[in-house]
Order: structure tokens, then sequence, then C-alpha cells
């Protein structure tokens, strides 16, 4: 069910979720209703009671949207709440989890970011820790998920340098010596940019057959990357 999962702060838990949780995709060719049931049993393996996961609408935009109950899913790539649970959507992209102290005992802030290249070329990072701090949060930790690693994630040499351009961290090679990208390494830096820590950082999706990968099977469901605060 789970790939990782660690109770971060008392209270609060950051998970990944496997193979074994299934496909949490509505937007991939799933029968919603299957979707929906493997959402329920995850929320019940959180331990979430009545309570639900809130997913977004996806685009590879820069959108943050802040959540302040469960309903519709925004059309977003990142999301910030007081405590409302969130979940991120990936096969190959960075799932960023952070969780954020609340400044003089205030509520903790939790967010989720959908980190794929374009949205590490726009420095979506970036948008969401600026969310946070404007809903009050302190010291951030972040939570990078399982995504394509810098050795496997093969693009054109033009896009490299592109990419490379505006975010340097991210120049590659595959460990077949073609023209790649480092998102995982690029979304570290732009985390440390905002001084935001790092306390995990996930293996590779391509390489790791019990987890989701476009780029190894591009007919692939979506893992999740989560966080939710205890009842
Ligand atoms: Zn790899």
């Amino acid at each position: 069910m789970f790939w990782w999962r660690q109770e971060v702060r008392p209270g609060i838990s950051v998970a990944f979720s496997d193979d074994d949780a299934g496909n949490l995709a509505l937007h991939v060719a799933d029968d919603p209703d299957d979707v929906m049931a493997r959402r329920a049993r995850l929320e019940a393996a959180a331990g979430l009671g009545e309570r639900h996961f809130q997913f977004m609408n996806q685009v590879h935009g820069k959108a943050v949207a802040f959540i302040s109950e469960f309903g519709d899913g925004p059309t977003a790539d990142a999301m910030v709440s007081k405590g409302q649970p969130l979940a991120v959507m990936v096969a190959d992209c960075v799932p960023v989890v952070l969780v954020g102290e609340g400044r003089d005992d205030a509520d903790p802030v939790l967010a989720v970011i959908h980190a794929g290249r374009p949205g590490v070329a726009a420095d979506i990072v970036s948008a969401a820790v600026v969310e946070m701090r404007n809903r009050g949060a302190a010291a951030i930790s972040a939570w990078v998920g399982p995504s394509i690693c810098g050795e496997c994630y093969e693009v054109p040499e033009q896009l490299r340098a592109d990419v490379a351009s505006a975010v340097p961290e991210t120049w590659s090679t595959t460990s077949w010596g073609t023209p790649a990208l480092d998102l995982p390494a690029g979304v570290r830096a732009q985390l440390r940019a905002h001084d935001v820590a790092v306390e995990y950082s996930g293996e590779c999706t391509r390489e790791t057959p019990s987890l989701y990968s476009y780029r190894r099977n591009q007919r692939t469901g979506r893992f999740a990357g989560l966080v939710w605060t205890h009842e």
C-alpha cells in the first residue's frame, strides 16, 4: 500500500503509495468506480476516518490552490492547507510533500507539489513555498518522492539546454550517454534556495518495478504523494 510512510512530526504523516495501492488517477484509461474504491482503501489505511484526501486536476501549470475544505479538486499543480489531507499523483514527475510549522504554535501548514518538467522549469516549488509562508508557515521541511532519475530521463539536446538554462542543477546525461534532465536535483536545489530542509528523497521510478513509470510503460497508472494530520 505504502512505498514509504512516516509520522514526520507528532500527529502528521507523509507517505508515497505503491502499485499495491493501485492506480489512483481518473484521467488515465481506468474504471472510475475502481479508482474511487482504491482511494477509499488508501484513506482507510491512512486512518483518515470520515475525511478524504484532496486530489487536484494537474495540468503542468504553475497554479497553487489553498484548500480550506474537501471538495471538487482544483485545477492546479500544487495545494496548500491548514490540515486538510492532500494528495499529488505522479508516474515519473516529481511528487513533493511539505510540512511547515505554524508560527507561534498555530496549526501546521501542509502542501503537495506536482513537479514535472514544465513545473521545474517554471519553479512551481517557489510559488508553493511562498503560499505556505503567506499562510503562516515558519520552518518548512520537504519529502521528495520517487521520480524518474537523471540517468534515465532522456530528452532532446535543445530541451536539456532550455531547462538547464533556467535550473542549472537539472543538466544531466543518461547512463547510455545521451542528453538528460535530472528533475529531482532541480527540485532539491529550488527547495534549498528557499531554506526548505529536504528530509527524504526517493528512488527512480523507471528502475523500480513496484512504482508506476510512464517512461517504462505508457499505459500506466499513477501513484500518490500524501500528507495528513492524525485525528
Ligand atoms: Zn533511473
